[in-house]
């Protein structure tokens, strides 16, 4: 067996927090290959590593004297190396960083430092080889992530060595220049690697007991998913459920390796296993609730329209053409509805009002603002009765007004839009229908 261990930032922030990480490592010697994040926060209030890389070379670029900034960033790795009783020293990799800070190498390389600094320090702690993601991790001339020339690069050079320790995070284009995927990104750093070395689990340690049913600033202490399928976590995390970096099922979803989501604080907990499909029975009809703000919904209305061919393409158009992108279309006999993101939408909105009617001659079209969309995530709701009718009657109980429904023919989500105000209400309602209340 072969896994795959990433620790997120708050598992790496101090010394202490890396004895927790050396001690998970060592009790299972199947956990060979070890993706590591920047130093996070040691405290609330504290300041990630990479947040302190990014103001520092803010200064350099602008021409301004960076030097008590970097100080301050090597003191933190210096705390960890002294905390370790490290015979390391990262004083000529601090020089390197200073002078490429000077000649203005980019904000990519800058942040990138953090993993690949905190991947020295770990490489020398575990006594494994270290492998520079700039190396082996590859984006192509537009900037994207390349997922073959990867692979082939990674698992060549992966074959030859037992452990290893890649720095998450970071990449190169062709020619060395490093970039960075978006924030989190070390989660997608160590599906590329659980890939490559075709791992058996890829186990992703941070600092919660897995995947929860639904956010806990809304639900006080909501109950961890134990299984959850890549299509039902994708629904999630898109809808703004956190702990994952949205596309970091991707690269192990092509070789079917499943993600435990673990928690560094307390390893003996099971955390949640993400994968591709499963005959175990989520615990609840539904597997989690995620949900967003700030939606608008622009409402068309035009007699006679279902028989009017090419009318959703027109409308859609008039949206595409202002490059705003739409998050869902119900529709009706004469009407047709475009959710959208507000803040997209707000400067544009006459914009595309115009265009409409220009593309698609409607009678009539009403904008309302300020609302949200909530999904309600599970595998289980296809082969239950009554799914729809719990969440309308949970939400009619509580009062809340639902303005929208949508329910994928995959039966796997059913999305409910309401006002921005009764979010956190309808939540709770949810929530509470399906979990707190067992029938
Ligand atoms: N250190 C980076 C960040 O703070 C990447 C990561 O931790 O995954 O976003």
């Amino acid at each position: 067996m072969k896994k795959v261990v990433k620790f997120g930032g708050s598992s790496l922030a101090s010394a202490e927090q890396f004895k927790k990480v050396a001690d998970i490592i060592h009790a299972d010697k199947e956990r060979k290959y070890v993706v590591p994040s920047a130093p996070g926060k040691r405290f609330d209030g504290d300041t990630k590593v990479t947040d302190m890389l990014y103001e520092c070379y803010h200064l350099a670029e602008a021409g301004k004297d960076f030097k008590k900034e970097l100080a301050d960033i090597e003191a933190r790795y210096q705390e960890i190396i002294d905390g370790l009783k490290l015979e390391l020293s990262l004083k000529d990799e601090f020089k390197i960083i200073a002078k490429n800070f000077k000649e203005k190498s980019g904000e990519n390389y800058a942040a990138s430092r953090g993993e690949y600094l905190n991947g020295i320090i770990m490489a020398a702690y575990l006594g494994y080889e270290f492998v520079d993601a700039a190396e082996v991790i590859r984006f192509d001339d537009n900037g994207e992530f390349d997922p073959e020339v990867t692979n082939r690069i990674l698992s060549e050079r992966l074959a030859g060595m037992e452990c290893a320790v890649i720095p998450g995070f970071y990449g190169a284009y062709a020619d060395g220049r490093v970039k960075t995927f978006s924030r989190g990104g070390s989660d997608i750093t160590g599906s590329i690697v659980a890939r490559a070395v075709k791992a058996d689990v890829y186990e992703n340690w941070t600092d919660v007991s897995g995947f929860l049913i639904a956010d806990p600033k809304v639900i006080e202490n909501p109950e961890v998913i134990e299984n959850i399928t890549y299509r039902e976590l994708r629904e999630l995390s898109y809808m703004g459920a956190g702990v994952l970096h949205e596309d970091a099922i991707f690269p192990v979803r092509k070789e079917g390796i499943p993600i435990n989501i673990r928690n560094t604080n307390k390893p003996k907990d099971a955390g949640t296993w993400i994968v591709e499909s499963t005959c175990q029975k989520s615990k609840y009809v539904i597997t989690g609730i995620a949900g967003k703000k700030g939606f608008c919904s622009v409402n068309i209305e035009k007699a006679m329209m279902n028989s009017e061919i090419g009318f959703g393409r027109k409308v859609l158009q008039a949206f595409e053409d202002n490059g705003i992108s739409f998050e869902h279309v119900p529709s009706g006999i004469d009407t047709m509805t475009v959710f959208v993101h507000q803040d997209e939408f707000i400067d544009k909105e006459q914009k595309v009002v115009s265009a409409i009617h220009r593309l698609a001659d409607p009678d009539s079209i009403d904008i309302e603002a300020d609302l949200a969309l909530i999904a309600v995530v599970g595998r289980g709701m296809k082969s239950t009765r009554g799914t729809a009718g719990r969440i309308f009657s949970a939400l009619a109980h509580a009062n809340i007004n639902i303005k929208m429904i949508d329910q994928g023919s995959s039966e796997l989500n059913i999305i409910v839009g309401v006002a921005n105000e009764d979010f956190e209400d309808a939540i709770k309602a949810i929530y509470d229908i399906f979990v707190m209340v067992q029938i």
